[in-house]
């Protein structure tokens, strides 16, 4: 397949087109950099099935011959960048994604768009489910990312509906893994880095809020397994193994050695109580669940992390 990964130069972005190219297809990474950093796609410099394009996808999308897939990936998707970015947020999800979609049309491409558990919301409903409508406050600082992708969704449905679109969408849950930035302001690469530095882990309230963490391998699996399926229904791609951000801290902490322990800072607005993957679908229809272990997870990031940070050889215990 010749495929299009807008985002291509981010986090999961770059993860995917690493993949797709490990499966024999040619590759067209778009980006703005505006999160993403060629960093991410260096060592894909001079591969002769890859080519990168510096674009920003809120404009019209312009890509030379056939396209088998387009995979809509840009966006920020930390908290603390998408509230530095609200309106580059919003245009993202929303021209970004009419953008992408008008391209897929016009190819005869397969499209395939990232959402994001952050369509529950604040959910009301545990563990949520696909067909949970979610709890999401429009007005709020976090409605910019919540809303965009909830466009995002309901004009990929439109597409499909009404031209015919082959879709996907993946909602995607809290994922970690080598490449997320250092300083992106999420809980994992935060409490590592203040970790590596012997520096106490910044808890948000009081720590009892859940997260459910998917190691970014077995998230990029389960992306693969539903582009090539036929399933155009949302689809939960995260681990189910919940756990409070206070008990996430302790093991990071314990793993690290930290001996500066843990401090509590305000909880950000309209931050989720607790998030859950449902992954029976996901299960049923695509024969997927997460394999890495939490710890097993944890090791290559810290090492990714440390190396960024000059920090050679970290002790784990
Ligand atoms: N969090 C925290 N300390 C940090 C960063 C985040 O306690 O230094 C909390 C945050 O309030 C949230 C959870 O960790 O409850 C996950 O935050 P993240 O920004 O990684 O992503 P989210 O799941 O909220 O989109």
């Amino acid at each position: 397949m010749r495929v299009l990964v807008t985002g291509g130069a981010g986090f999961l972005g770059s993860h995917l087109c690493d993949r797709l190219l490990a499966e024999g297809h040619e590759v067209i990474a778009m980006d703005n950099l505006l999160t993403g950093t060629t960093d991410n796609i260096t060592h894909l410099a001079g591969h002769p099935r890859f080519t990168f394009i510096h674009h920003d996808v809120t404009h019209y999308i312009y890509v030379k011959g056939h396209l088998d897939a387009v995979l809509h990936f840009a966006s920020p998707a930390s908290p603390v960048d998408y509230l530095e970015l609200p309106i580059q947020t919003l245009k993202v999800g929303s021209l970004g994604t009419h953008n992408a979609l008008g391209l897929a049309l016009a190819k005869g491409a397969r499209f395939l768009l990232a959402s994001t558990s952050e369509v529950y919301g604040d959910p009301l409903v545990h563990p949520q489910d696909e067909d949970y409508w979610g709890n999401v406050n429009p007005i709020g600082p976090r409605g910019v990312y919540d809303e965009a992708k909830r466009f995002a969704e309901a004009m990929t449905m439109a597409y499909h509906r009404a031209h015919g679109v082959d879709t996907r969408i993946v909602r995607i849950f809290n994922t970690y893994g080598p490449r997320m930035r250092i300083n992106d302001g999420r809980v994992v690469p935060n409490f590592i880095r203040q970790a590596l530095r012997g520096e106490p882990l910044t808890v948000y309230g009081d720590g009892k809020q859940t997260r459910s963490f998917c190691y970014v391998d077995d998230l990029i699996e389960g992306i693969y397994r539903l582009l090539m399926s036929d399933q155009v229904e949302p689809v939960n791609i995260g681990n189910p193994a919940e756990m409070t951000i206070l008990e996430f801290a302790e093991r990071i902490n314990a793993l690290t050695g930290n001996p500066a322990g843990i401090v509590f800072k305000p909880l950000p607005v309209d931050d989720p109580q607790q998030r859950q993957p449902d992954i029976t679908r996901a299960r049923k229809l695509l024969g997927w669940e997460p394999k890495v272990e939490l710890e097993q997870g944890l090791r290559p990031t810290i090492a990714y992390f440390a190396e960024r940070l000059g920090i050679p050889n970290p002790r784990l215990a």
